[in-house]
This record gives C-alpha cells, sequence and structure tokens, in this order.
C-alpha cells in the first residue's frame, strides 16, 4: 500500500487536534479523566452497552454529589454514605438501572429515593423530564440545591414518601427506586405507563434482588430479576 504524505499530514492533524481537545476537557474539569475511566474500566466492562447512558456517566460530575469530605473517592467502584442513612450507589449500579429504564428523549421517569441527586441527574440528561422524591427533608433539600447549581433544569424534587408514587404527575414511561420495598408497591406499578419500565430493588437487608417490571401494551405486568443488590431499606411512613 502506497502511503500518502497528504494522508499522514492530516492524521498527525488529527491526533493534534484530539490531544488539544482532551487537554482542554481536563483543564476545565479535572476529574473527567477518573470519569472516563470509571465509565471504561467499571461500567463499559461490565457490559452496560447503551452509548447515551455511558455517555451521560462520563458527563455526570458525581463529585459535586458526595459530601466534601469524601470528593477525592467520588469515582471509585463503590458506594459512598450520605448522610441521614443514605448512600449513593456504586456507579455501575446507577448505569445497570439507568439502561434497565431505557429512558428516551420524550419520556417522563420517576425516581424513588433522590438521596445526592446524582441518579436524577443522569436520567435528567436521558429523559424530558424526572420528578424524584425523597423522605429525609434535609436530603431533599440539598440535592434539589445541587440539581440547580449545576443547571438540570428538568428535575422536580419533592419531599415525601415515594411509596405512595406522584399520582398528580402519573403515568411515567419509567420509575428507578433506589431505596428497596419488601415488595413493589401497588401505587407504583399503577403509575407506571403501559409499554413503560420500573426498576426497583426488592426484599430484605443482605438479601434483596433487582427486579425489573415492564407494562405491556394490554396492561399485563412481566417481571425478571437483574442480580442481587444492596440498597438501604425503603422507609414505611
Ligand atoms: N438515588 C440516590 C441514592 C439513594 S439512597 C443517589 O443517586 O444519590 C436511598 C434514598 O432513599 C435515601 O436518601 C433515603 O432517605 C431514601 N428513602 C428511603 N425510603 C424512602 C421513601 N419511602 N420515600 C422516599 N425516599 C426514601
Amino acid at each position: 500500500m502506497k502511503c500518502d504524505p497528504c494522508d499522514l499530514l492530516v492524521a498527525v492533524a488529527c491526533i493534534a487536534l484530539a490531544l488539544l481537545a482532551a487537554t482542554i476537557v481536563t483543564a476545565q474539569d479535572p476529574a473527567a479523566g477518573k470519569r472516563f475511566r470509571m465509565v471504561a474500566e467499571q461500567i463499559a466492562a461490565r457490559g452496560v452497552r447503551n452509548p447515551d447512558v455511558l455517555r451521560a456517566m462520563r458527563a455526570t460530575p458525581r463529585h459535586l454529589f458526595v459530601p466534601a469530605a469524601s470528593r477525592g473517592l467520588a469515582y471509585e467502584d463503590y458506594p459512598l454514605p450520605l448522610g441521614y442513612g443514605a448512600t449513593i450507589s456504586q456507579p455501575y449500579i446507577v448505569a445497570l438501572m439507568t439502561e434497565a429504564v431505557a429512558p428516551a428523549g420524550t419520556h417522563r421517569i420517576l425516581e424513588i429515593g433522590t438521596g445526592s441527586g446524582y441518579q436524577a441527574a443522569v436520567l435528567a440528561q436521558l429523559a424530558a423530564r424526572v420528578y424524584t422524591i425523597e423522605i429525609v427533608p434535609e436530603l431533599a433539600q440539598s440535592a434539589a440545591g445541587t440539581l440547580r447549581e449545576l443547571g438540570y433544569t428538568n428535575v422536580e424534587v419533592r419531599q415525601g414518601d415515594g411509596a405512595r408514587g406522584w399520582p398528580e404527575q402519573a403515568p411515567f414511561d419509567g420509575i428507578v427506586v433506589t431505596a428497596a420495598p419488601l415488595e413493589v408497591p401497588d401505587s407504583l406499578i399503577a403509575q407506571l405507563a403501559r409499554g413503560g419500565r420500573l426498576v426497583a430493588p426488592v426484599g430484605h437487608l443482605g438479601n434483596q434482588d433487582l427486579v425489573l417490571i415492564r407494562k405491556q401494551a394490554d396492561g399485563r405486568v412481566e417481571r425478571r430479576s437483574l442480580g442481587g443488590v444492596n440498597f438501604v431499606p425503603m422507609r414505611q411512613k
């Protein structure tokens, strides 16, 4: 094969441009490198394939959702405590649940258990609108503040008991439950649109299953397990 000097020049110019772009991104956002590595090693490597989900995980500044004292650990492969008995889930689990609920551009998504607001921020980049409910007033308030400061204008945070859902805004195309009930509340299944998907950890602490529920076009409900997980229990009012 003949090597055209013109092609070589174009290739060198492309590499230089890519390096320049990477330098600019890293300079503006020093955590970007850690985030790219997190997505490659913890998420894509474990089988999350949806490119939109991977893009949203690369774009969301997880370190700004965790308490200042654990900022240096924000991109590690485990959950972190948020105080008030809450934890921000392991990055892989956030990606897995996001892929399972399959948010799309026109979708309205409900989240139960706002915590830090991180999962809501990831969903907000993939759906039209996110409604999220948190039972601890302090967490609801601080997550709403973080989301506002970071410019996520399509997320609405409400303080209250998520087991009842958000009937005024139902039906939802997707529901993501991030605190574990012993069984998925009927009110949440009722607020799922036909064709919608709900993902929830279900069961006792130490023995929970991540359950995916799909509501068919005819209203029938189909359920399957995505494997074992460990979430904080859903509080009962
Ligand atoms: N999705 C969060 C992590 C959630 S941890 C994030 O991305 O950071 C689980 C959260 O569910 C905790 O904040 C806990 O306070 C909340 N929670 C527990 N029971 C609840 C209930 N009945 N209604 C709403 N929120 C609840």
